[in-house]
């Protein structure tokens, strides 16, 4: 082929990767209820992506395939291609992908009743967001966080995610997630048996509804009914649920997540039985116990035996109901040995991604400074001024800047040594940073010669304070140090009135006054004539 030919078949492959972007972008922000709509395309674009050779959207798309597995209860294979898509992620530090497979798996581990991972992954999204994340992704994995921190016995943390996750969702009218975020606060009201705070949220969610928001899924009528029941109000738990029992195809009730279903039956199963009507609750309980099995939802099949036990015991038949009760009672003992470890892995995985940060923040500010004298360096200086100057020009305030070289330095280390030397740069160091505060910057540029930037004060001042300065360098107890050998320093400051100079133009007028300072004696300090 010649060159124009493979250009041309490039930009082609380019152009598709981009169409794919852009369909993956619209799949991605599909809400929730939804989530079954995005399987097939999402299949399509990661087979397309594949061909063409982009490996990160054909990941993305997997990511969404995954993710609607996890949603819909087939949760191994979903689990394994969240990891998957986690392990490349990590491997070609690909942070969207990262922070988003994540919070995939902790639904997936949640799924499967393994509080711990979900935690670990939720802290993990979060902590992995960038900065330029979109405010509803940042809202929908503060939700995830705050779900798993809740679930793990962390209310108040779970809570503080849940408002933070609400204020983005309402700022970005996104009602379907403010939905979302409602129903998980108005499910933890009442877990926490809060009946009056969990009506007052499920008000909330209607009046969302009534916005405009999509009708309530199976993931908001199990919260509903559950609130309804603790006012004792079987009626109305009833008439949310009955159709998922006796409706079959004709239920317009939308499934949002593989469990919420099997979850509805237990509570219409559960409502019935306090509503003494057994027949009933043993019926829905046999398709809650069906559902769980088809879908492995092992959470989900521990609670229903323990309903059944409740259901035995209910209606006279004791010797079950105890050994149902026993069966319960080792299923969900073999669920609580996950369970135990959720609070100590969550502290690590939460000091580790607190870590994580100190860590670039502490590489971050290494940076900036000199390795001998932990002074600013001359990089952070040419990064930090113009910003300064500008400062200077829109406050009209004057900016002076000083810089200090020493006198004969090359004969401290020639008669002395280059390591007593370097005792005199850091001592000289430590006079600086001592003779600054506030905005003012004191830096080493490099060798026996520093900077410092004086924001605010005008030539006056700036001479008194470098005048201060070079007497106090010059009396330091320099005798153990470098014996009769003095130790001074020439010093050229230079002021820019209401901050009108460039950073070049500032640095070299002060190196002049300095130069001058140097021909006329040393020891001295030369300002603007
Ligand atoms: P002047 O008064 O004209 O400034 O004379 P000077 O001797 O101070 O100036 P010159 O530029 O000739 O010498 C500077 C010396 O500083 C040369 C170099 O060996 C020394 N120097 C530069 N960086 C370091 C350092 O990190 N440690 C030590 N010990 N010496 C350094
Ligand atoms: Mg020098
Ligand atoms: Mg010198």
């Amino acid at each position: 082929m010649t060159t124009e030919a493979t250009t041309a078949v490039d930009a082609v492959v380019a152009d598709d990767l981009a169409a794919l972007e852009a369909t993956l972008v619209e799949l991605e922000a599909r809400p929730p209820s939804q989530f079954r709509t995005t399987a097939a395309p999402a299949a399509v674009v990661e087979r397309r992506a594949t061909e063409l050779g982009g490996e990160a959207l054909a990941m993305r798309a997997r990511l969404l395939r995954a993710t609607v597995l996890v949603r819909d209860g087939k949760s191994e294979q979903g689990g394994r291609w969240a990891h998957q898509v986690l392990a490349w992620s990590q491997q070609h530090g690909d942070a969207f992908l990262l922070s988003r497979s994540h919070r995939a798996l902790s639904f997936f581990y949640r799924q499967i009743g393994d509080l711990s991972e979900a935690l670990t992954h939720a802290v993990q999204s979060v902590a992995n967001l960038t900065d330029d994340a979109p405010r509803v992704v940042r809202a929908r994995h503060l939700m995830a966080l705050a779900v798993a921190l809740d679930e793990s016995g962390s209310t108040e943390e779970g809570d503080r995610r849940f408002r933070e996750a609400l204020a983005l969702a309402t700022a970005e009218n996104d009602l379907e997630l403010a939905l979302n975020i409602l129903n998980n606060m108005a499910f933890t009201a009442y877990e926490n048996g809060d009946e009056a705070g969990a009506q007052k949220l499920v008000a909330q969610m209607r009046a969302v509804q009534a916005r405009g928001g999509r009708a309530f899924g199976t993931l908001e009528l199990d919260t509903v009914a559950r609130i309804d029941m603790m006012s004792g109000n079987y009626a109305a738990v009833e008439e949310a649920l009955h159709t998922l029992v006796d409706g079959g195809a004709e239920s317009t009730i939308v499934a949002l997540e593989g469990d919420t279903s099997a979850l509805c039956l237990l509570t219409l199963a559960e409502a019935r039985r306090l509503d003494r009507r057994y027949a009933g609750a043993q019926a829905a309980l046999d398709t809650a116990v069906r559902l769980a099995e088809e879908r492995g939802l092992d959470r989900v099949r521990a609670q229903a035996r323990e309903e059944q036990a409740a259901l035995y015991a209910a209606t006279g038949r004791f010797r079950e109901a105890y050994e149902e009760h026993r069966a319960f009672h080792s299923a969900a003992t073999a669920l609580h040995s996950t369970q135990r470890e959720a609070q100590a892995r969550a502290l690590q995985a939460v000091f580790e991604a607190t870590e994580a940060r100190r860590a670039s923040e502490h590489f971050r500010e290494m940076a900036h400074r000199d390795a001998l004298t932990g002074l600013y360096n001359r990089r952070y200086v040419n990064e930090r001024l113009p910003a300064l100057i500008g400062e200077a020009v829109a406050t009209r305030t004057p900016i002076s800047v000083a810089i200090l070289d020493l006198d004969h330095f090359k004969r401290v280390n020639d008669t002395l040594s280059h390591s007593t030397g370097d005792t005199v740069l850091q001592n000289v160091a430590q006079l600086l940073s001592e003779s600054v505060s506030g905005a003012m910057i004191a830096a080493r540029m490099g060798g026996e010669e520093f900077l410092l930037v004086l924001p605010g004060m005008d030539a006056q001042e700036a001479t008194e304070r470098c005048e201060r300065l070079r007497l106090r360098i010059r009396a330091h107890a320099w005798e153990p140090i470098t014996g009769t050998l003095a130790v001074t320093t020439s010093i050229g400051v230079t002021t820019a009135a209401e901050g009108r100079a460039t950073p070049s133009a500032l640095l070299s007028l002060a190196d002049r006054n300095l130069y001058v300072a140097k021909r006329e004696g040393r020891d001295r300090v030369v300002a603007d004539a």
